[in-house]
């Protein structure tokens, strides 16, 4: 599921016509094309390498730091690795000002674990937030696995229970998070309730990893991957006069 509001929701209401119409013409001819055009954010090669910068003293405890970082890049391993044609890459940097988003420690008493942000938000708002909750050792959510799925936001994806049954929605607490119009979506799979931006129901399972589903994998290699060759339709062959 690929968040496409703010920035890009916006970008394309401009440029509807032109849009429509090369949409129009790709979903004909290569459809993953097409999705790239009106979905993805980080398109370049120099956009794919995202650099964050941490701020170490925002994290008091030496031995947490140590650990937020090593787990930091366990996960962005996870996202290089599941498509390494992809270009993306989470690299540390030791300057603020090299940075494309901050990694911060905060402390807000358990109201999340850690918090990323989706690319349209404001650039001021990039910053992956980390609860001091998030270093207890009684956790029931995997802690690499907590960082994948923040990384997934960071790249552009929303969480996959937003497409939950209303009565599941309902149950499960989730219905403030179905916010926003189909328009602001876009699926690029089956509803899959194995996917890492899907949250359990409640108090379901006892060891959450948010590892990459097959669909993920699919998903992401869909908006990242390699482009899509277009094929031109061929022309019948000719038959032609063979020498006798
Ligand atoms: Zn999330």
């Amino acid at each position: 599921m690929v968040d496409i509001r703010g920035r890009t929701l916006r970008t394309c209401r401009r440029l509807m016509v032109p849009l429509l119409t090369l949409a129009l013409t790709l979903i004909q001819t290569a459809p993953a094309l097409a999705l790239r055009v009106s979905a993805s954010y980080w398109r370049t090669p120099q956009e794919k390498i995202l650099l964050y910068w941490i701020d170490t003293s925002s994290f008091p405890d030496a031995a947490q730091l140590a650990q937020l970082r090593a787990n930091l890049e366990k996960a962005a391993d996870g996202w290089e690795n599941i498509c390494t044609e992809c270009g993306i890459r989470f690299i540390e940097v030791h300057n603020q000002g090299d940075a494309t988003f901050r990694v911060a420690g905060v402390n807000v008493q358990r109201a999340y674990l850690a918090d990323g942000f989706n690319p349209s938000d404001p650039k001021d708002k990039w910053v992956l937030k980390i609860d001091r909750s998030y270093f207890s050792p009684q956790g029931r959510f995997d802690k690499v696995g907590i960082l994948r799925h923040e990384l997934g936001h960071i790249l552009g994806y929303r969480h996959e229970h937003i497409m939950a049954s209303d009565d599941r929605l309902v149950t499960c607490g989730w219905k403030t998070e179905r916010n926003t119009g189909p328009a602001a979506v876009i699926a690029l799979t089956d509803y899959d309730t194995s996917s890492l931006m899907h949250y359990p129901c409640g108090l379901e399972g006892d060891h959450i990893q948010f590892d990459f589903s097959p669909l993920d994998i699919e998903g992401h290699r869909r908006l990242y991957g390699p482009a899509p060759e277009v094929t031109t339709p061929q022309s019948p062959p000719r038959e032609t006069q063979q020498p006798q």
